[in-house]
């Protein structure tokens, strides 16, 4: 179905922080598959536990146990101290857990709302189109599932004016993806944290984009609030992820802690597929590659160091670039707008989808978000050349729009 709205290039296979189309053409991949392919493409171990796995058991019903799923709720737990989880395969449905678990927790007192952010991103399942808090996913598909309100990201007071009797959580992106690479700042996460202590409610946070490493840290809050002062124990109640948690296998996951773990109790809620040995073998895989390799030091090195440079970027050709911004390897940079830059105005596309279309006649696969953010979501174990190289291609791409 014409969904979506495709890019020209037919891809064909991968190796690393590398594609090729059907036609030879190589392209660095600074996309990542959205931030799914954590540890880029046609990976050998990754191959090796599919391989492998695939030997012993692909798939048996969560009627049983088996010693991966238990293994890969423990590496979960380890990195946020405690709590458990529940596996399924997407985004999307890894945020429904969190809703359900919200509308489980506010039954008896007849609460049920959910706060989210404006520009939020929370999938496409029409729950997760009504959480989104960006009207382009909701057109044509009302009436819209009840119990959701948008609420300026970032503003404290907007969120606590905005609380009713019905309220019973808050759904935040710690860096939002898909509304423009824009991180939760430090006091508005402690001041979250404060008022949904005070009021009785849960602070879910939707890790999906922005989660696994991808900030430098397990999850982006950790990475947000690090020498923050009264930061110490800070947690959510409740966490979404998927993306790089599989590296491209579907895979996601959401994580809750005490005293809320065990609100969904026997036959509140299930999925065939989540969890399968074959799926968690991968994601343990993953987790073990990027501990062993410090891939989580390497986020954090590596994007720190190409955020600096897309920032100087920015000075030296302002009449292109807005600003840039993000944290480890999620990065974005801000595009003029058509009547602000010469360079856009001769077409009538975004200023993000020409940038982006350059830049893969360039050989570089990026990702826009919205009109004006061109996204940097690369493979976590991507090199200092690759970023050289790709910085390069961006770099003489701005020159190119700055006429
Ligand atoms: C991609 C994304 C989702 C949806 O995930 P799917 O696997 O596509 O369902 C949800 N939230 C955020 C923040 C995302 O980036």
């Amino acid at each position: 179905m014409p969904t979506y709205g495709r890019f020209e290039i037919a891809l064909s296979h991968g190796s690393g922080s590398y594609v090729w189309d059907v036609a030879g053409k190589r392209y660095l991949d600074l996309g990542g598959g959205i931030a799914v392919c954590a540890l880029g493409h046609a990976n050998p171990e990754i191959t090796q536990a599919l391989i492998a796995q695939s030997q012993r058991l692909v798939h048996v019903s969560n009627l049983y146990y088996t010693e991966h799923q238990g293994r890969l709720a423990q590496q979960i737990t380890q990195h946020l101290g405690g709590g458990k989880v529940f596996f399924c395969n997407s985004g999307a449905e890894a945020n429904e857990g969190l809703y359900k678990l919200a509308r489980k927790r506010g039954h008896e007192e007849g609460r049920f709302e959910i706060l989210t952010a404006r520009n939020s991103f929370h999938g496409r399942t029409l729950a997760g189109i009504s959480a989104t808090g960006q009207d382009k996913v909701k057109k044509g598909f009302e009436p819209l599932v009840a119990g959701f309100r948008h609420v300026p990201f970032n503003d404290i007071e907007a969120l606590e004016n905005a609380l009713s009797p019905a309220t019973i959580a808050v759904l935040i992106e710690g860096i939002q993806g898909e509304g423009g690479i824009t991180p939760a700042t430090p006091n508005y996460l402690l001041a979250l944290r404060r008022l949904c202590d005070d009021r009785h409610l849960l602070l879910m946070m939707d890790g999906v984009q922005c989660g696994h490493f991808r900030s430098g840290r397990f999850q982006s809050f950790q990475r947000i609030l690090e020498n923050e002062p009264g930061s110490n124990g800070f947690q959510p109640d409740a966490i979404s992820m998927a993306k790089s948690l599989g590296g491209g296998f579907p895979m996601g996951a959401f994580w809750v802690r005490e005293p809320h773990a065990d609100l969904l109790g026997p036959g509140s809620h299930a999925t065939t597929f989540g969890g399968t040995p074959l799926g968690c073998a991968v994601a343990l895989k993953i987790f073990e590659v990027i501990e062993r390799e410090h891939l989580d030091q390497n986020a954090r090195v590596l994007g720190d160091w190409f955020l600096r440079e897309l920032e100087a970027l920015a000075a030296a050709h302002p009449a292109v670039l807005k600003t840039a911004r993000g944290m480890g390897l999620m990065l974005g940079f801000e595009l003029r707008d058509r009547d602000q830059a010469p360079g856009f105005a001769r077409v009538e596309k975004p200023p993000a989808l020409q940038f982006v279309n350059r830049l893969h006649e360039k050989g570089l696969l990026t990702v826009p978000s919205g009109n004006f953010v061109v996204r940097l979501l690369p493979p976590l174990n991507l090199s200092k050349h690759q970023a050289e190289e790709g910085l390069e291609i961006i770099a003489q791409t701005a020159r190119e729009f700055d006429i």
